[in-house]
């Protein structure tokens, strides 16, 4: 089923590349060159052969030099003839893997910026993060999928950004083999698993997301086998069985984080439209590989979801889905009200799912001395706007308030409304 959704949109991206293509009459515009990332391989040959006149295996030389070589520049691609090498240089953009900033924590761990559009006047273009996790025995490569994020998780930094746009499938990757480039250069390592839980939901953004990891599967490619990659998404049930449906391989987490509605729709908005009994059921009725299981992530937020008696009612909620709990303490994220559970706490949480039989493992969390853990990912341009945002709102409160009170609350409001439409 995957094949066919490809295929179909594999339709309409030819046709806008050979569109670009055909486009060009005075010499290549980069407004108007192909993308190379956002090609899968027969689509991209599918260009090459039709358009450019050049032979069906000069896609897999160009998927070998970028993927494997990380080479970007036609002119180096010493196996493809001159002429050809030209009109390469004419007809792709090849993306710039170079970070805008790279942050090192007393960890190990690696926080990577990247820019993924030139920005405005103001010089204030799309950012987005991606963090290279260290653990003693692997690697793992968290990559966004969104610049920001309309589901307003209530104790996410990424959640107070709102949502800029979607990532494409080509800026997904460009983040990917940034990273890879970098690792290789300088640390002389590279990522063993990769997980969509950087900035955004990846079902939000359900096609840019599978399309990146069709790609990332080639095996002309990168050849990133699917069982290496989660997608974890913070419950939008359609996708998660239309995911099972087009048999995607990657491995699912679902962000959990409360055993009630009450304090689910509090925390993550999200549950008002995809509520606790519609999510598990539609977990407990997928048909997973025998021994496939879903990650279920609950991060611990003292005072809020971390009581006993949640402790006792998640086994009972998890009955029948073949799951692992991954418990994960929560960061501290200024401003937004949420603190870490007591040592005690997390420790009595994983003896008792043990003790009842529940998988379960604990998440300590990497790269928190620069801002790279888990839900605190938002950008620095996003922070400065940010303040500047509440300056401003808190000078016009200011002047205005006895006539309009609570304007900048009901604004606030407003936009998250907007942005999250799709969902409530
Ligand atoms: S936790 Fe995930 S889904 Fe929720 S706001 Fe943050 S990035 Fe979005």
């Amino acid at each position: 089923m995957i094949q066919a959704i490809l295929l179909s949109a594999a339709g309409e991206v030819i046709s806008r590349a050979i569109e670009r293509i055909m486009g060009r009459h005075n010499g290549p515009q980069p407004e108007q060159m192909q993308d190379f990332f956002s090609l899968t391989r027969p689509e991209l040959e599918e260009v090459l052969t039709q358009e450019l006149g050049m032979p069906r295996y000069r896609a897999d030389q160009l998927f070998r030099w970028v993927y494997h070589r990380g080479v970007c520049n036609p002119e180096q691609m010493t196996d493809i003839g001159k002429r050809d090498r030209e009109r390469l240089r004419g007809v792709f953009s090849f993306p710039d893997l170079t970070p805008a900033h790279r942050a090192i924590s007393s960890d190990g761990t690696r926080k990577y910026l990247f820019a993924v559009s030139s920005g405005n006047e103001e010089g204030e273009g799309d950012r987005v993060e991606s963090v290279m996790i260290k653990q003693p025995a692997r690697m793992t490569l968290c990559v966004s999928s969104q610049v920001g994020c309309a589901l307003g998780c209530t104790f996410c930094q990424t959640g107070t950004m709102g949502l800029t746009r979607h990532l494409t499938e080509a800026e997904i990757l460009t983040q990917v083999f940034g990273v890879v480039r970098d690792a290789e250069e300088n640390f002389g390592d590279m990522f063993s698993n990769m997980v969509f839980m950087g900035m955004g939901e990846p079902f939000h953004n359900y096609d840019g997301v599978t399309r990146a990891i069709s790609l990332l599967n080639d095996p002309h490619g990168l050849a990133l086998a699917p069982r290496k990659i989660t997608v974890s998404t913070a419950g939008l049930v359609p996708a998660i069985r239309r995911f099972f449906e087009e048999g995607v391989g990657a491995n699912l987490a679902v962000s959990l984080n409360a055993t009630t509605n009450e304090v689910r729709d509090a925390i993550m908005p999200i549950n008002k439209r995809y509520p606790l009994e519609e999510l598990l059921g539609t977990l407990r009725a997928l048909q997973l590989p025998r021994r496939k299981k879903i990650t279920i992530e609950y991060v611990l937020l003292r005072g809020v979801n971390d009581s006993e008696g949640d402790l006792q009612r998640l086994p009972k909620l998890l009955r029948g889905i073949p799951a692992k709990v991954n418990l994960i303490p929560y960061n501290f994220n200024d401003g937004l009200g949420f603190h870490p559970p007591a040592e005690d706490t997390l420790r009595r949480w994983q003896s008792e799912l043990q003790r009842q039989g529940v998988v379960v493992t604990v998440r300590w969390s990497k790269g928190r001395d620069i801002d790279a853990a888990c839900g605190q990912l938002v950008t620095s341009s996003t922070r400065r706007a940010k303040k500047e945002a509440a300056r401003r709102q808190q000078q016009s409160e200011l002047v205005s308030v006895s006539q309009r009170p609570n304007s900048g609350e009901n604004a606030l409001n407003k936009s998250r409304e907007l942005e999250a439409a799709d969902f409530f």
